[in-house]
């Protein structure tokens, strides 16, 4: 039998005997793909068309005995590794070039304990899934805003969403982990085990281990007040001024962020986006205000099941085109910053591409700071310069957008910054991730990184060195 090159750690390559590989794969539950098997390509693809890998070996894990196989091959033969959850994470480290990609995508129970209040769910779960299992007993959890979305990597890394002022981000509502850890062992991470791991593991990524269920505390919600407000960019200003006022003292039920975005008409406006959770009648009164103001072009707020309101933004996130973000948490939106953003929107080469300011308030700030990994309890701003585009051909041109844009916003940014919303290393540099947690963080980070993974076998991800 022929020998298989696949791409080792260090940017080495070692050689494997097709033997070995399929005796491996007799083992699987879930089965493998090798270069040239049906559904390899379509298993490689995922949510940014950037990202263009070709791993030797796909994984397509069924369950936990398929994950410490894949885990424990990797590790014996020095493979490098990359782990994919929903596919979302727009640096693409799920997709590994030449290595052994650990594919937990059809991996998708959910089981929800109505008495208790908490689910069940595996690592390929998206957030449509999780919500609509959730939702058919009127309960849900904080989840990310675009409904394709794996539960794994945006929880791993914090998890905002519409529910982030009433209960926190998605990490803040985790119970328990169960996690492979690069010694093949499985783990149960909570309050009372393995606690330095379940600490790390609310904000510090896909650094220590794979995880293969997630328990969440879940909570009574909907029907929500859901909708956009659009305004002119001409009154931007203006709005975003009386904008600032009222979310500084608007009620922990309200989640809002605005979006620079192109409407369907192709014009360039600011929308509004609102969630409010809780009682509809009580909505309508916080919201009269923002909803007065303007008054906007459009405004479809109305009372909408959750599941609706968490598909609001999917039409604008269609996966299979090309993504280039930079993001930064903001000291404040002063009139100068607000500029900066208008003058940048201007000049945007693609309509698809937007900038996002998220709201931070409520429970999300509460948590104590050093209870989890995630580090912006204090946030009451986060940019997000989301580039879109459909044509290969226009990249230059549409990632000088954003990083001009980034740049110019960098008198207003804190520096600190969202794990889950970083590029590549290779584009970002080093010290972006180090920026994510402030150097208190990323060194007991490390601690952690070098007790369960010493020697850093889940390295493509944002990653933290273990110190030795
Ligand atoms: C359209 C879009 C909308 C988004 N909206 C939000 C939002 O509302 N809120 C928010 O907080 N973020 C949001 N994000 C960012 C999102 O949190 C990250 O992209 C996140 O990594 C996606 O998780 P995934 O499982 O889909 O991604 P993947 O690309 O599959 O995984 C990302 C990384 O997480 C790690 N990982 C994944 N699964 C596991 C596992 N089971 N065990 C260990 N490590 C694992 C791996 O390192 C992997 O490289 C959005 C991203 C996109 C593209």
């Amino acid at each position: 039998m022929a020998n298989i090159e696949i791409a080792a750690t260090m940017g080495r390559q070692v050689l494997l005997n097709a033997d070995v590989i399929e005796q491996f794969s007799t083992r699987l539950r879930g089965g493998q793909l090798l270069r040239g098997d049906d559904g390899y390509d379509a298993a490689r693809k995922i949510y940014n068309a950037m990202i263009d890998h070709r791993p030797a070996i796909i994984v397509r894990c069924a369950g936990v005995a398929d994950v410490i196989d894949a885990v424990n091959f990797a590790r014996s033969n020095d493979l490098l590794v990359s782990v994919r959850g929903g596919g979302h994470n727009v640096s693409g480290n799920a997709v590994c070039d030449g290595g052994l990609m650990i594919d937990l995508s059809a991996m998708k129970s959910v089981r929800v304990d109505r008495d208790s209040r908490t689910a069940r769910a595996e690592p390929g779960v998206t957030w449509g899934e999780f919500d609509r299992e959730t939702q058919a007993f009127g309960l849900a959890t904080t989840g990310g805003l675009v409904s394709t979305t794996g539960i794994a990597g945006l929880t791993l890394g914090g998890g905002l969403g519409w529910l982030m002022g009433s209960h926190g981000l998605a990490c803040d509502n985790l119970i328990s982990v169960d996690v492979v850890t690069a010694d093949g062992r499985v783990l149960i991470a909570n309050d009372s085990r393995n606690e330095d791991l379940f600490w790390a593991l609310r904000g510090g990524g896909g650094n220590f281990g794979i995880a293969t269920s997630f328990q969440f505390r879940l909570h009574p919600v909907g029907p929500v007040l859901g909708g956009i407000l659009i305004h002119g960019l001409d009154k931007a200003a203006e709005i975003i001024r009386f904008y600032d006022e009222f979310t500084r003292s608007s009620p922990d039920e309200l989640g809002t962020f605005v979006g620079f975005v192109t409407s369907p008409e192709g014009e360039r406006v600011m929308a509004i986006f609102v969630c409010c959770n809780g009682a509809v009648e009580e909505g309508e009164r916080i919201l009269k205000p923002l909803r007065e103001l303007g008054p906007p072009l459009t405004d479809t707020i109305g009372a909408m099941p959750y599941v609706q309101v968490q598909k609001m933004m999917d039409d604008g996130f269609p996966a299979g085109r090309q993504n280039y973000w930079k993001s930064n948490f903001l000291k404040g939106l002063p009139p100068e910053a607000v500029d900066v953003i208008l003058e940048h929107v201007a000049k945007a080469p693609s309509p698809h591409s937007a900038v996002a300011i998220e709201q931070f308030s409520g429970a999300v700030n509460r948590v104590g700071m050093d209870n989890t990994a995630f580090n912006h309890r204090n946030a009451r701003y986060n940019l997000l310069i989301v580039g879109i585009w459909v044509d290969p051909a226009a990249t230059a041109g549409n990632v000088r957008w954003v990083r001009e844009l980034w740049d110019a916003m960098q008198p207003y940014s804190t520096g600190s910054v969202y794990v889950n919303y970083l590029g590549q290393e290779t584009d970002e540099g080093p010290e972006r991730v180090k920026s994510a947690y402030g150097p208190e963080k990323y060194a007991r980070l490390a601690a952690v990184k070098q007790k369960y993974d010493p020697m850093n076998l889940f390295r493509l991800n944002q990653n933290i060195r273990p110190p030795a």
